[in-house]
């Protein structure tokens, strides 16, 4: 027999959508045939090979009580109490709410085997709310976009973990059949670089830069001059070849995916609108990237616009390497630089430790510095701390600064455990998440970032209770 999932969630998160996705509209038609007598409240699913049955919670609307929380609470009892496994889901991209906790108690209290889903992942901003979701206490996010079938092989394998032996196979020749429609209705994972589950610094696979800057900061001149400019003018030859957004090359052995902005400025200039398109130029190339080196002509200050787009790739999960271009034309280079890292640490403290550097995309000089640079981010953004490592160090932190006492109540801060990577993410339980004040998070973040030398990366910490 079919074991039974229940989507429980506050509204909005995505339930109707991922159960839809699961049913698959072909199935959903059988169950409306007439002589079909099975119980219209669950509808058959699949995800890959496993099959299993999903309550439709919108069938006891009128179960519940007069108000809608009441009748929320009712329709998700009742589905719980039917479920094998629930799927607990979140909304990525809004963050936690309280409504999300008050959901959360009433699955935890019916001891049912229980998945995080994290859903809507592929929005911007999506991987802080992913990582706050740990503060559920329910175990680790998986992470999944509903509407863009993103995630949906992790999901099974959490369901399979969840389940053990009680899950059971679509293993008979008609489900396999079967199986090989809902495959499509399940869709595939976009390209995504945050999709590619990566456990250990893998110098083998390219490692995606893109490069951006204000007009004339020196971006072509910089690709150019990385790639060369008839190489990248010719299109496929030895050693490089190019898709339609990106050029694939080596520097120094290191194999290098790089955004393909010379292309993309190609056709803009063809069509004309190069200046509508360079914002959402800048997204995309972000949104490729690893790495994205921001070009800065060293003979203009910091404007704004550069410091809203480090905060992007920040925001993003990416991490930012300066490049200061034009360095030739600086006349006190030693003065300027230390005056321009000054400026660089003060305006974005988001990401200490932030890679700098003096360079000339004209005379190529500084060009190693810059490409080492880019290296070293990315192993930085790559890095995976042992949670042995990281308690050790908590202990020596709660020793000589624990956390504030918060009316009266000392905090207590119990472990530590990295929860990602690209960028470093961790997970800090401890006792009252709520009143853990923001000060001791940020003093947290850049102790760890200096005793396990992680400069210039974003790094998220979540809190979540303890139980
Ligand atoms: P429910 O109330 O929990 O059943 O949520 P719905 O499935 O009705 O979805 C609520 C809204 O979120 C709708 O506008 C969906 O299109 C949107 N949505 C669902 N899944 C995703 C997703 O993976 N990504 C994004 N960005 N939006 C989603
Ligand atoms: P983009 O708009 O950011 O792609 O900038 P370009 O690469 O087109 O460069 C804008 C101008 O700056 C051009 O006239 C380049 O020759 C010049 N330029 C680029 N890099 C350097 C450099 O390192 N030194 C000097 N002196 N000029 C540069």
């Amino acid at each position: 027999m079919a074991f039974k999932i229940a989507i429980i969630g506050r509204p909005n998160v995505g339930k109707s959508t991922l159960f839809n996705r699961l049913v698959g509209k072909k199935i959903a038609l059988v169950d409306d045939t007439p002589g079909v007598t099975r119980d219209r409240r669950v509808h058959a699913a699949k995800l890959y090979d496993l099959v299993f049955d999903v309550i439709d919670t919108a069938g006891f609307e009128d179960a519940g009580a007069a108000t809608l929380q009441g009748r929320m609470r009712a329709q998700t009892e009742i589905a719980i109490k039917e479920a094998d496994l629930i799927f607990f889901m979140v909304d990525a991209k809004a963050g936690l709410t309280p409504d999300d906790r008050t959901f959360v108690e009433i699955v935890r209290r019916s001891g049912k085997p229980v998945v995080l889903v994290a859903n809507k992942s592929e929005a911007r901003g999506a991987q802080g709310g992913a990582l706050e979701a740990w503060e559920l206490g329910i175990g680790e996010p998986v992470q999944i976009s509903a509407e863009h079938g993103q995630g949906m092989p992790d999901l099974r394998d959490a369901v399979v973990e969840a389940l053990g032996k009680e899950v059971v196979f679509a293993d008979d020749e008609d489900d396999a059949d079967d199986i090989a429609e809902s495959d499509v209705l399940i869709g595939e994972d976009i390209a995504d670089p945050d999709a590619e589950d990566v456990h250990a610094y893998d110098e083998t696979k390219p490692l995606r830069i893109a490069v951006v800057g204000r007009p004339n900061a020196g971006k072509s001149t910089l690709i150019n001059a990385l790639i060369g400019e008839e190489r990248l003018l010719t299109g496929p030859e030895a050693g490089i070849t190019r898709d339609s957004i990106s050029v694939d090359w080596d520097w120094r052995g290191r194999s290098i995916k790089m955004f393909d902005t010379a292309g993309m400025r190609r056709k803009a200039r063809v069509q004309e609108k190069l200046e509508k398109l360079s914002v959402q130029d800048g997204l995309r190339a972000i949104r490729f990237a690893e790495i994205v080196i921001i070009v800065l002509d060293a003979t203009i200050p910091f404007e704004k616009q550069d410091l809203q787009i480090a905060d992007l790739i920040i925001r993003e999960g990416r991490a930012p390497v300066i490049a200061f271009n034009k360095w030739d034309l600086i006349d006190n280079p030693q003065e300027a630089l230390a005056e321009l890292r000054e400026k660089t640490e003060r305006l974005l403290p988001q990401a200490r430790g932030l890679q700098a550097v003096p360079m000339s995309a004209e005379t190529g000089r500084g060009l190693d510095k810059l490409m080492d640079a880019v290296m070293k981010t990315h192993r930085v953004w790559n890095s995976r701390i042992s949670t042995g490592k990281l308690n050790r160090w908590l202990e020596g932190i709660l020793a000589h600064h624990p956390p504030p006492a918060v009316a009266g109540r000392r905090l207590k801060v119990k472990y530590i455990t990295q929860a990602k990577t690209r960028p470093p993410g961790f997970v800090v339980s401890c006792s009252r998440p709520d009143a853990m004040p923001q000060s001791y998070v940020r003093y947290l973040v850049n102790n760890l970032r200096e005793a396990f030398d992680m400069p210039g990366v974003p790094i998220r910490m979540a809190l979540r209770t303890s139980d």
